[in-house]
């Protein structure tokens, strides 16, 4: 029964079952034919052990690479497996806490990005407001320039004899007797009494 058996044995039982020789000939080519079948599932099976035994070798040096704990087996593959699997799930929590606070920074960036968004707007509403007060005032000192342009001062008439001892200048734009400065360049120059 441990004596394997070759093509050549099979041959020759062949060759004794045609001749009659021995057990009858269907009864022989059924054994032969269940012999064929037991030896391919066995190479099936080999093959299935060798394909589990490469990833199994494989997920192993994984998960060495992984923790990092090649110290601790050697050559062989012998060693303190336990640990590296306990490496293994260690890296798992920390991933999963990196997660968590991957998602948490995500959060905390939205919530940044939405009030510098709001800080966005409301700086862009208060420009607005300046421009507004700035233009206004730009547009006043137009306007006082102009009515300041129809105020000059010019030489005044009898200026030193009786009829006009003290003033020097009349505003050319109030008229004859309106001393310089007049009181609407007074009031543009800020005098509170300008109109008294
Ligand atoms: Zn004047």
């Amino acid at each position: 029964m441990t004596k394997e058996i070759t093509i050549d044995d099979l041959k020759m039982y062949r060759a004794l079952v045609e001749t009659g020789s021995v057990l009858g000939k269907n009864t022989v080519l059924n054994i032969i034919s269940h012999a064929g079948e037991a030896a391919e599932t066995i190479l099936r099976k080999q093959n299935a052990i060798d394909t589990l035994d490469r990833i199994i070798t494989q997920q192993c040096q994984a998960a060495l690479d992984a923790t990092g704990l090649h110290h601790l087996i050697d050559e062989d593959g012998d060693g303190d497996w336990s640990a590296v699997w306990e490496g293994l799930q260690e890296l798992a929590d920390q991933k999963r806490h990196a997660e968590r606070n991957a998602d948490t920074y995500q959060k905390l960036y939205e919530q940044r990005a939405e009030s510098l968004e709001q800080a966005e707007r409301e700086r862009d509403e208060w420009r607005g407001k300046y421009d507004e007060s700035e233009t206004a005032r730009i547009f006043g000192e137009a306007q006082q320039e102009r009515v300041r342009a129809l105020h000059s001062p010019e030489p005044a008439r009898y200026y030193g004899t009786d009829l006009n001892p003290n003033r020097q200048h009349d505003c050319a734009g109030c008229g004859e007797g309106w001393a310089w400065p007049c009181g609407t360049i007074r009031a543009l120059d800020g005098d509170p009494n300008a109109a008294v």
